[in-house]
């Protein structure tokens, strides 16, 4: 199993263009490649902290970048047998539905139906290429996990048990028992049922009184090959975590205390995963929550690509850093002291300054 993580620093909305920056993306070593992010410490700005990813994008990077570097790479890998995961993981507000699902106009659009749009191109080349022989379906299933319960979202919300679904192990894999996988021909297809899922993820969370920002939201692609009697199945799981944010800061009743328990529960366990899975450990601890569990995350030969959403704002530091801390893989590769350097990056319209430092403002790129 290969896993990689990189860092998405979204720019700055409309209404942020007056805020201060903090965030900022550098080139570790070639001077080409961004790998390090760097942030100030929050108890002590004359100090910062580097991160470094196998991959950073700065404001700049366009939805078709990052798919074409960090997914389409995969997708040779998926029909060869693979199974591939992508999530993003961040605070409330940074980008992951960006990312993931994207705007409506072709340009805007994410990962999710990039991804799709990809698996249907190779798919038709595959059965091209073999003669008609080699067909190739595709299925979908999606659903939420909210507090640790399992909701279909291709279910009408008043359809579903608020018990949610149970988890089953079968053939040494964790399957959802009565979730419904939906044939999906083409991107038409695909694009009205995914409406209609997120549509359905909305409602079912007023009636449960949650916010999408607190509940995983995992849409599973299952790539089907029969040849003759031959048939290969992998699936490709895009997946648009629950906000990392530290909810016990600003958050204190009681429902928001069993959410955030859950949440930082399943976001500890997903990156302990991940962790284990850099280091090559035999034992992952996919089994101590139900969203690794179900993904059966390091239990398949497969590829896992976590993308780790920034917002570059000074009023999302502790956060940032938090998340910062848990998806480098636990890793702070150093603190550095500064001196007459640049120790954060203003967007070009604004300018400050911070006491007792001299700053330089320099353009990300
Ligand atoms: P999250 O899902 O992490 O809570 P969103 O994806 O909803 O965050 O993003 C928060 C806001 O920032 C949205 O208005 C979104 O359109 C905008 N945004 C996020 N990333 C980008 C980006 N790369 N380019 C332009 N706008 C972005
Ligand atoms: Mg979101």
């Amino acid at each position: 199993m290969s896993v990689r993580v990189v860092a998405r620093i979204r720019p700055l909305l409309d209404k942020e263009l007056d805020k201060d920056t903090i965030v900022r993306a550098e080139s570790g070593g070639d001077g080409k490649t961004m790998n390090i992010v760097r942030i100030p410490n929050p108890k002590n700005e004359a100090e910062e902290f580097s991160f470094s990813f196998n991959g950073v994008y700065d404001m700049d990077t366009t939805q078709e970048e990052l798919f074409t570097n960090e997914v389409a790479p995969h997708l040779k890998s998926l029909f060869q047998g693979l199974d591939v995961t992508i999530f993003a993981y961040g605070v409330t507000g940074t980008g992951k539905t960006h990312t993931m699902r994207g705007g409506l106009k072709l340009a805007e659009r994410g990962v999710i139906p990039r991804l799709l749009s990809g698996i249907y191109r190779r798919g038709k080349k595959i059965t091209k290429d073999s003669g008609g022989e080699t067909e190739v379906t595709v299925t979908l299933s999606y659903y939420e996990i909210y507090n640790d319960k399992v909701y279909d979202l291709f279910e009408p919300p008043d359809k579903r048990s608020l018990a949610g679904l149970p988890l089953r192990e079968k053939d040494g894999k964790t399957v959802v028992v009565g979730l419904s996988e939906r044939a999906c021909d083409d991107l038409k297809d695909f694009e009205r049922l995914y409406i209609e899922a997120n549509n359905n993820r909305s409602t079912a969370g007023t009636k449960l009184n949650a916010q999408s920002s607190r509940s995983h939201a995992i849409l599973m692609v299952k790539v089907i090959q029969t040849n003759g009697d031959e048939t290969l199945i992998s699936t490709a799981s895009a997946i648009d975590l629950a906000g990392s944010e530290d909810n016990r800061r600003t958050e204190n009743n009681k429902e928001r205390l069993v959410e955030s328990a859950s949440i930082n529960k399943s976001l500890f366990v997903l990156s302990s995963c991940i962790d284990a899975i850099g280091r090559g450990d035999k034992r992952i601890p996919y089994r101590e929550s139900k969203m690794t569990r179900i993904l059966s995350l390091g239990q398949n030969n497969g590829i896992t690509i976590m993308i780790l959403n920034l917002a570059p704002l000074r009023s999302y530091h502790l956060d940032t850093l938090s998340s910062l801390n848990v998806s480098s893989r636990a890793k702070r590769i150093e603190v550095r002291e500064i001196e007459n350097e640049v120790v954060f990056t203003q967007p070009p319209r604004k300018t400050a300054s911070i006491t007792g430092t001299s700053i330089q403002r320099q353009p990300l790129r």
